[in-house]
């Protein structure tokens, strides 16, 4: 079966660019059997973001939040990186190898699976769920432990830690942001995969891209708010999408 023609201009794209931002979500672990938040079975059609996701909901009840957390944990924990998460690591190679190429990988993502799978330019925007974070003091550590023990888990001065992720109402971590938005800014290439590009801040990003003339490429397998916007669409999921670039780029005997 040969390319759909948005994956024929998307390789031209890539073959052309020097300086690649990309921009992915939960679409791109889903493969991966971790659960995406927004789709027909996501997450949030579930349970309710606000008794879960907020600083609100964990001045409540930490046990519920934390138990919520565990169980995400543990399926991420079990879950190995896909076909996506490896063609993202194999173009970062590309990428880099070339005399002025720029690679950066911003995900929206707290599983570590891009990171488990070799993606070395990763700027997590929205924390880790393998970090946590002192409630009191600030002071935070990485913790891979499934089951944690104590739980739910305790800081050196007592007080109760929380997971080390952006919460609904809860603003971007300043570095990582500055440092996405910089590259946005600098690139000639921005790929959106497996993203609804509905949550803010993060979405801005593409516009920031897009504002500095760089070409803007959405793989999703719904449209979203920036399909209009993007010079090429391919609507796939991203594991089957971007597996398809990787067995073309495979040298051919
Ligand atoms: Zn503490």
């Amino acid at each position: 079966m040969s390319l759909p023609t948005e994956a024929g201009d998307l390789e031209a794209f890539l073959s052309s660019a020097k300086s690649i931002c990309v921009l992915t979500g939960a679409g791109v672990s889903q493969e991966s059997g971790v659960p995406t938040f927004r789709g027909a079975d996501g997450l949030w059609r579930k349970f309710r973001a606000e008794d879960l996701a907020t600083p609100e909901a964990f001045a409540r009840d930490p046990l519920l939040v934390w138990e919520w957390y565990a169980w995400r944990r543990e399926l991420i924990h079990r879950a190995q990186p896909n076909a996506a998460h490896m063609a993202l690591v194999e173009l970062e190679d590309r990428i880099a190898a070339q005399p002025g190429g720029r690679f950066t990988l911003l995900t929206q993502n707290v599983d570590g699976l891009h990171e488990r799978a070799g993606s070395r330019n990763v700027i997590r925007l929205h924390g880790s769920i393998w970090r946590l974070r002192c409630t009191r003091c600030d002071t935070e550590r990485e913790d891979r432990a499934v089951p944690l023990d104590p739980f739910p888990p305790r800081c050196a001065c007592s007080a109760l830690l929380r997971p080390g992720v952006v919460w609904f109402g809860e603003p971007l971590p300043e570095r990582e942001w500055a440092q996405a938005a910089q590259a946005a800014a600098q690139a000639d290439l921005f790929l959106v995969v497996g993203t609804s590009a509905l949550v803010q801040p993060a979405a801005s990003l593409p516009l920031i891209a897009k504002q500095n003339r760089a070409r803007l490429v959405e793989i999703n397998p719904d449209p979203t708010p920036l399909s209009d916007l993007a010079d090429c669409v391919v609507r796939g999921k991203a594991a089957e999408t971007l597996g398809k670039l990787r067995k073309a780029s495979e040298p051919r005997p």
